[in-house]
């Protein structure tokens, strides 16, 4: 296996993600087989426990693994399906190095940093590379930036792996920043060698420097940074500001040849040139799309960028599906509940209720439930989301008026979502939850299994707590709506829809952890087609 490591510098939110797994796209598209995985150098065990305002979405895999949204990122531009293998966070390293101690395996050593803690690092590293024997190159990112004192251990054991399977196999690659300084009229590349200064004093010599810049990268700045950093002019590779999507940047890296540097540098250099026709297609359908529609996302955390990024790239990608724009209009829930829905979406083609926890705004999603059913407006609820439309529907049309789920209103009188009885009682944070992927049996002549393509079994990722109340079944339904899955396992209730509606789906999973740029989730799809014939017929 060859392998790349990715290191940022000078600040973060530099894009390093986009960057790493930009490259897996490009690779990938060399016919290589790449496995994307990242190294978070924080102490949590996993992001899961953490919230959305200090750390954006939860991305949850198959497995059920709640990582970090990069890894959403890496399972959209590449075609690999990652595993909790495929993220390590210093919490895990340490977790395990403790729990050795305890059971004495280190048979009377002092427990030390090194060896110990860069061992544990290695051993994933060695883990991942003979448990995915078909991977021809795997690229790692190293979370944070380059200085930092938690990120100290993952880079020495970065180095030492380096020698352990040898440089030729390895290309360590920085994502730094070159600032424009308005005042000046100019880039400045000095930040850019003292990151690079900071990685080679700790042993690492970057063989390809990214540089994020605004502007485009000249030749003199190329020269100086070659210079001052030590690596080749060519080695300096521009990552620009993309102009309208993030599906861009494997084709701006592009323009520097990273690919080809990095297979040059891992003795990979036989490979074709990547066919990236089908991106570019994707990305020119994102660009220039003939329709336009408007979405009301209608959440809790808003005003944060990354909150619903999965959601959001979903809606991005079923809309380039019907050569569209999806224009996002992102709601404050408790917007609708001081303003009315009327008032707040009252214009949208679609509405969409993501997932959530906790009761702040329920109120304001509930009336938009409400609102979007009586006025025919597409809804797609989706966990939390799913959720409230149930509840709406037994307040509003079965007349259960105090009908609630336990984790808003514990002594609800109809608690149409409530806690599966044996989950009752468990209160450890992260450990009662339903994650991860679990096959659910579709019934036929249903919207969504029409719009799965007829499937009648189907394999879908949760992270939820709360669940559809049986004994509320058979009222709900006389009362119109169609329970249209139910898990294989245990009958517990996935979708729900109301036939008559152009489109009123909720989905008790997340079915945005499974949306690809060419291969749009088809309930996704479903809901911007059904938004589209609403935007039509309003003209
Ligand atoms: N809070 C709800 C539950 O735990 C929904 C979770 C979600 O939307 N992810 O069931």
């Amino acid at each position: 296996m060859k392998y790349i490591f990715v290191t940022g510098g000078v600040v973060s939110s530099l894009g390093k993600g986009l960057a790493a797994a930009s490259i897996g796209t490009l690779l990938e598209h060399r016919g290589l087989k790449t496995l994307m995985q990242k190294f978070d150098p924080y102490l949590n065990v996993d992001p899961g426990t953490m919230s959305p305002y200090q750390h954006g979405e939860v991305y949850v895999l198959d497995d059920g693994a709640e990582t970090d949204l990069d890894l959403g990122h890496y399972e959209r531009f590449t075609s690999g399906v990652l595993s909790r293998m495929n993220n390590l966070t210093s919490g895990q390293v340490f977790d395990s190095v403790i729990r050795k101690e305890r059971r004495g395996e280190y048979l009377g050593k002092t427990v030390q940093f090194i060896p110990h803690v860069t061992d544990e690092i290695k051993c994933r590293l060695h883990k991942v590379t003979n448990d995915n024997p078909d991977v021809d190159v795997l690229i790692t990112e190293i979370g944070g930036t380059v200085g930092d004192m938690e990120g100290l251990l993952f880079i020495e054991a970065l180095r030492q792996f380096s020698l352990e399977v040898g440089k030729e196999n390895v290309c360590f690659i920085h994502v730094t920043l070159l600032p424009f300084i308005k005042a000046a009229g100019e880039v400045k590349t000095k930040p850019t060698q003292q990151s690079v200064a900071k990685l080679r004093e700790l042993g690492i010599q970057p063989d390809i420097i990214i540089c994020r810049t605004e502007a485009d990268l000249d030749e003199d700045n190329r020269k100086k940074i070659a210079m001052f950093c030590n690596v080749e002019k060519k080695n300096v590779v521009a990552f620009r500001d993309v102009a309208h999507t993030i599906y861009e940047c494997p084709l701006d890296l592009r323009r520097d040849k990273i690919d080809r540097l990095v297979v040059d540098k891992i003795g990979l250099g036989h490979t074709p040139s990547p066919a990236l026709e089908d991106w570019e297609l994707f990305v020119q359908r994102v660009i220039h799309p003939k329709h336009k529609v408007t979405i009301a996302v209608a959440g809790k955390y808003i005003e944060l960028q990354d909150a619903y990024k999965s959601i959001y790239e979903s809606l991005i990608h079923a809309g380039a599906h019907h050569d569209t724009k999806v224009q996002i209009v992102r709601v404050e829930a408790e917007a609708i509940e001081d303003h009315g829905a009327e008032a707040v979406i009252g214009d949208v083609d679609g509405i969409l209720v993501p997932g959530g926890f906790g009761d702040r705004g329920i109120e304001g999603k509930i009336l938009a439930a409400k609102y979007a059913r009586e006025s025919n407006i597409p809804y797609f609820g989706i966990c939390l989301g799913m959720q409230i439309a149930t509840i709406e529907f037994a307040r509003n049309v079965c007349g259960l008026e105090e009908a609630n789920s336990t984790e808003f209103q514990k002594k609800t009188p109809h608690p149409v979502i409530c806690l599966q009885e044996e989950q009752k009682g468990i209160e450890d944070m992260g450990a009662t939850m339903r994650l991860g992927s679990s096959e659910s049996i579709l019934f036929a002549g249903t919207q969504a299994a029409e719009l799965y393509d007829n499937a009648d079994r189907i394999h879908e990722r949760h992270r939820h707590r709360y669940e559809f109340n049986s004994d509320y079944q058979d009222q709900l339904q006389e009362a119109g709506l169609v329970i249209s899955s139910v898990s294989a396992e245990e009958g517990l209730v996935e979708i729900v829809e109301i036939p008559e509606h152009p489109f009123y789906i909720g989905a008790q999973f997340h079915p945005e952890f499974q949306s690809k740029p060419n291969k749009p989730h088809p309930l996704f799809a479903g809901f911007v087609a059904a938004a589209l014939k609403r935007s039509h017929l309003e003209e």
